[in-house]
């Protein structure tokens, strides 16, 4: 599987420096360091000022790279999965990286338990509750994505209100392993038994937490039951089908198990591709 949209981060996040206050403010104040500015998650090309909070990234050589909420933007602000495809792979990486770090941060300035304000520990990779002193870390979401295949055919649904056909995915819910988790959405969604399931690749995908893990898997039988809340349609689609739908977005994992499988699968009755 060729190396996915926004997993190719090349910065040193150099955690064994980034909890140390003198380090991170002599790092902050060089002249060279680069501060990326965001406005509720879409890139800003602003110049951000000294004093404004500021999480760090890590160092991009010798750079020191951090990034930034603004609270009013002040020009155009730009969508990363719009451009990602004009992006060199590592500065996409570094960007979703700060957009990911850059949302729990405005989703963190209160504890959980107590309700005190919170301040940043560590570069912004922590938080701590002023009130009980309780640490709060970084939350990222883990979901499956899985492409199910019944011989030479995969399972695409149409979830509700959508147009579009797509692979299955649900978030990992409290208690369940990764292949539990495929084997329930699976079954929930489309009623899908599967006889076997095989992990292909994780992504990167902080939009604004996530974290996809790749599967694919072979149904045990053909037999779909629509669970009618979250699908409107489920059907078994050969190459060419799917083929004759075209792309969608190609930063996505669900692209490039699509594409992947496509690459694998002889055509039906030897006619050609
Ligand atoms: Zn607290």
């Amino acid at each position: 599987m060729p190396d996915l949209a926004y997993n190719a981060l090349t910065l040193d996040r150099a955690t064994a420096h980034r909890a140390d206050p003198a380090w991170l403010a002599t790092q902050r104040s060089r002249p060279d360091a680069r501060v990326i500015a965001f406005h509720d998650g879409e890139i800003h090309d602003a110049p951000v000022t000294p004093d404004t909070e500021a999480v760090f990234l890590g160092l991009d050589g010798d750079t020191p790279v951090f990034a930034a909420d603004i609270p009013e933007p002040h020009g155009p602000t730009r969508d990363l999965r719009a451009i990602f495809s004009t992006l060199d792979p590592a500065e996409a990486a570094t960007l979703a990286y700060a957009r990911g770090l850059l949302h729990w941060t405005r989703n963190q300035q209160f504890c959980g338990t107590c309700g005190g304000a919170t301040q940043p520990t560590d570069g912004g990779h922590v938080r701590q509750c002023q009130k009980c002193g309780k640490l709060l870390f970084p939350r990222i979401e883990p979901a499956i994505i899985v492409l199910v295949t019944w011989q030479d055919t995969c399972l695409l649904a149409r979830h509700r209100n959508a147009r579009s056909y797509s692979t299955l995915a649900g978030f990992v819910e409290i208690g369940e392993n990764l292949e539990t988790a495929v084997h329930r959405e699976v079954h929930e969604e489309a009623g899908v038994r599967l006889a076997s399931v095989h992990y292909q690749a994780s992504q990167a995908w902080p939009f604004p937490s996530g974290l996809m893990i790749g599967y694919r898997a072979e149904a045990a039988s053909p037999d779909i039951q629509v669970d009618g809340s979250e699908l409107d349609e489920a059907r078994w689609f050969t190459p060419a089908e799917v083929r004759a739908m075209g792309e969608h977005r190609t930063d996505s994992i669900e692209h490039h198990l699509i594409t992947d499988w496509l690459a694998r699968t002889p055509p039906r009755n030897g006619t050609p591709r």
